[in-house]
């Protein structure tokens, strides 16, 4: 540990509770009108002047080392709240409001800022955290875009999509740095890249700096939509604009802060930076960077590959193969002439280099940046980066024994894992003030700062079980009274909760949930299935939107849930609701009141999922297979107190290898009645055609994949018998709470601080 970041030289206690002018913040609080405002208005007002004293003490080292995390994707959820709370004044905002009569509930009228996707974007954001929580030098770089995730309107039991204009209540957390705008050139256009900065509060005040293009229409349209569609050629061209625009402005930023301190020489510039790549989408910095050294600072072309090579790392997050992105030679030339060229002189030199290894042709061939027109940008980030990480252990096994295999045995000491986490402080802390509360009473308030103090519930867990249930019923209680006045449902708020919430992808298999419910409704009716405990479950999820397949599993689970729902004889004992515009901040409420989450993935495609280890720390058992981070979570909480059903990575292997039909399986009545619900007329398609689809995916594949690609009906019946396993080991008992507890107490690693100085300890600064 050269330059631990977490030493001396850095602003180590900004939490305005401390240090900063928490009492001029709250005498200026108390002076602001509050009668005949608009929540915006004062949601802006009281935001800007957090800013102002939240950000005061900022000082800027120009010797630290630090790290720079680039990302496409930040999916931030309300910052509100979270800041006010990492600003050590949440209670305080919260008491001058309600003197003055008005409730803090109000601001979340204020939506989510929803820069990004599901669990990548929201790791990215977990990190920022983090790092400013724990003192550890982080910034991010990404993208401003003015339409952020669509949001979801389900019409007729189908996704609609609406731009998510998140600007509209205005960015009081965001401070435009005109004078730091920079030209970012392609061939036929050239774009303005304008930082926003966005503090990120915490031990110490990191900054998130997002991009804004501006200039022409078209260069506008760069920084307008998260993922434009790439279903043609110009949106392709777009999406690699966008990556290329956010990671040149970034790399533009650290090369002039670089020579401002130290000088043109670029040999140092690995002492005070290193670059971590979240995901394929940013890997074309590498080429950028070398572009700038060599082009404006006279640097070899050999020395800037070295640089590089001490500077960046990489982190994969998934093996399905269309998020390992290649672009076409055509693509590149037409827009990015030099990066071109660029990644072709890297390709040289990685043959020389892999030749002067002795490597086979074929050796040569997998690992190749370049090939047959085509740029491999994971292959080139593995080339260059001097760390690859996988994001579970599971999942960097597989980096290392199929999808980086080659480059494993070559370059074995680049690989390396880091389990994700996520920040303690917004996923339990923050959304579960009751539980938090509970805690503090049986272990102490330390584990706010220091997850592992968890830990100490361990010996606890029967003591405190009674207090809990109290606690997980509040949180039930609030979390269904949300949905049903959201969604007009009428569910009580009394009934077990199993929640099923993440994107909509086949992988996740929320249609082997939507099976096993259908499975447990007809056990009901027909008096097989008996003393079911009365139970929910919650499905959110967005599809892409040209995901047809990922559409027709929504308009199924919604048909589903509306005759189950509308079913007298069976709708007190069981529901099914699909709650709609799922984001970080249902997430908030839906993980503090569930008491089962489902996490089914086929084993081997999901790299980690961090939505289970959030479930986790508010208490809900994991119903789930031997995937991602699954492993490691029944791993330290135990398998005992978690339900793990399903083929393991051998058995899928067998099936694969020795061929799987599961055409037999529908031979089972319980299962073919499920499957069959797709195409006997007992639901409705619209007329779209998707269910038939649906059927045929997992009967007779097609020319891109094998029937029942994904074991949904390996793993179906497995997957009832687990469901009802919990349902009766529930009873609302005690016994089923110390499992809860003893979830929450082991899910200290789980917490993004232990990834975050994982990151810092082993790659950054080392
Ligand atoms: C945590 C989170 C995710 C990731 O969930 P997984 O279950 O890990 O896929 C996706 N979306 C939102 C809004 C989240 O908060």
């Amino acid at each position: 540990m050269g330059a631990n970041p977490a030493s001396d030289n850095f602003i180590n206690h900004t939490k305005m509770g401390e240090k900063m002018d928490r009492d001029k913040f709250l005498i200026e609080l108390n002076g602001i009108e509050t009668d005949g405002k608009t929540v915006t208005e004062l949601y802006n007002e009281i935001s800007a002047l957090a800013m102002k004293y939240g950000c005061a003490d900022i000082k800027v080292n120009r010797n630290e080392r630090r790290a720079s995390y680039f990302s496409i994707e930040y999916l931030i959820g309300r910052s509100f709240y979270n800041n006010l709370m990492e600003l050590g004044v949440l209670d305080d905002v919260k008491a001058v409001l309600a003197e003055k009569g008005v409730d803090i509930n109000i601001f979340e009228e204020i939506e989510d800022a929803a820069l990004g996707n599901g669990g990548l974007g929201r790791l990215a954001a977990c990190f920022l955290d983090s790092a400013a929580g724990t003192g550890i030098p982080l910034d991010g770089y990404g993208i401003r875009y003015k339409y952020g995730l669509f949001k979801q309107k389900i019409e007729s039991g189908f996704q609609v999509e609406l731009p998510d204009d998140w600007q509209r209540f205005g960015d009081p957390w965001s401070i435009r740095r005109e004078n730091e705008k920079t030209e970012i050139k392609f061939a036929d256009m050239t774009v303005t890249a304008v930082p926003y900065d966005m503090p990120v509060f915490g031990k110490r005040v990191n900054t998130l700096r997002l991009y804004q293009a501006e200039g022409s229409k078209e260069a506008e349209k760069i920084s307008e939509y998260l993922y434009p569609a790439d279903d043609t050629e110009e949106g392709k061209l777009l999406r690699l604009r966008q990556e290329y625009f956010f990671s040149a402005a970034a790399i533009n930023d650290l090369c002039k802060r670089y020579v401002k301190a130290h000088g043109p020489q670029f040999k140092n510039f690995d002492k005070f930076n290193v670059i971590q790549l979240n995901d394929t989408h940013p890997v074309i910095a590498i080429a950028e960077f070398i572009r700038v050294l060599t082009s404006e600072y006279n640097v070899t072309f050999t020395s800037a590959l070295k640089i590089a090579k001490r500077t960046f790392a990489y982190t994969n997050h998934t093996v399905m193969p269309e998020a390992l992105e290649c672009w076409k030679e055509e693509q590149m030339e037409k827009i990015l002439p030099d990066i071109s060229d660029i990644i072709k002189c890297i390709s040289v030199i990685q043959d020389r280099e892999l030749n002067g290894m002795l490597c086979s042709d074929e050796e040569i061939a997998e690992m190749a940046v370049y090939k047959h027109g085509v740029f491999n940008m994971a292959n080139l980030a593995v080339y260059v980066c001097k760390s690859v990480n996988g994001v579970a252990k599971l999942h960097t096994e597989i980096l290392k024994s199929e999808l980086f295999k080659t480059a494993y045995e070559y370059y074995p000491k680049k690989f390396n894992n880091k389990t994700n986490g996520v920040t303690h402080r917004r996923w339990l802390e923050l959304c579960n003030g009751e539980l938090a509360a509970m805690l503090d009473k049986y272990i102490g308030n330390g584990w706010r700062r220091d997850m592992t103090e968890i830990g100490e519930l361990n010996g606890k867990t029967e003591q405190a079980a009674a207090d809990f249930q109290v606690v997980k019923q509040t949180k039930k209680s609030q979390l269904i009274k949300y949905i049903n006045e959201r969604e007009g449902t009428d569910i009580a708020d009394n009934m077990l909760v199993y929640a099923q919430v993440k994107r909509l992808h086949e992988y996740k298999r929320q249609l082997m949930t939507a099976f096993a419910i259908l499975e447990i409704y007809n056990g009901l009716k027909d008096g097989t299935i008996r003393d079911f405990y009365p139970s929910v479950f919650i499905f959110g999820a967005k599809s892409a939107p040209s995901y047809k397949r990922a559409k027709a599993i929504i308009k199924f689970i919604n048909e589903i849930a509306a005759k189950v729902n509308g079913d007298k004889q069976t709708n007190k004992l069981l529901k099914v609701v699909f709650v709609t515009d799922y984001n970080v901040s249902y997430a908030e409420k839906i993980v503090a009141g569930a008491d089962v989450s489902l996490q089914v993935s086929t084993v081997g495609t999901e790299a980690s999922g961090t939505g289970n280890m959030k479930f986790m720390m508010n208490g809900a058992v994991t119903c789930g297979t031997m995937d991602g981070a699954n492993i490691e979570i029944v791993e330290r909480a135990g398998e005992e107190n978690n339900y793990i059903f399903g083929a393991r990575v051998e058995e899928i292997e067998k099936l694969n290898k020795e061929g799987y039909e599961p055409v037999k399986l529908l031979e089972d009545p319980a299962i073919k009645a499920a499957v069959n619900s797709l195409i006997d007329g007992t639901f409705t398609d619209g007329g779209t055609g998707g269910f038939k689809d649906l059927y045929d995916s997992l009967t007779i594949g097609a020319s891109w994949h094998k029937p029942d690609n994904y074991f949904v009906l390996t793993d179906l019946q497995p997957y009832v018998q687990t469901l009802l396993k919990i349902n009766s080991d529930y009873k609302g008992s005690n016994s089923f709470a110390v499992k809860q507890l003893k979830n929450i107490a082991n899910s200290a690693y789980f917490s993004s601080d232990r990834t975050i100085k994982e990151y810092a300890d082993d790659i950054w600064f080392k």
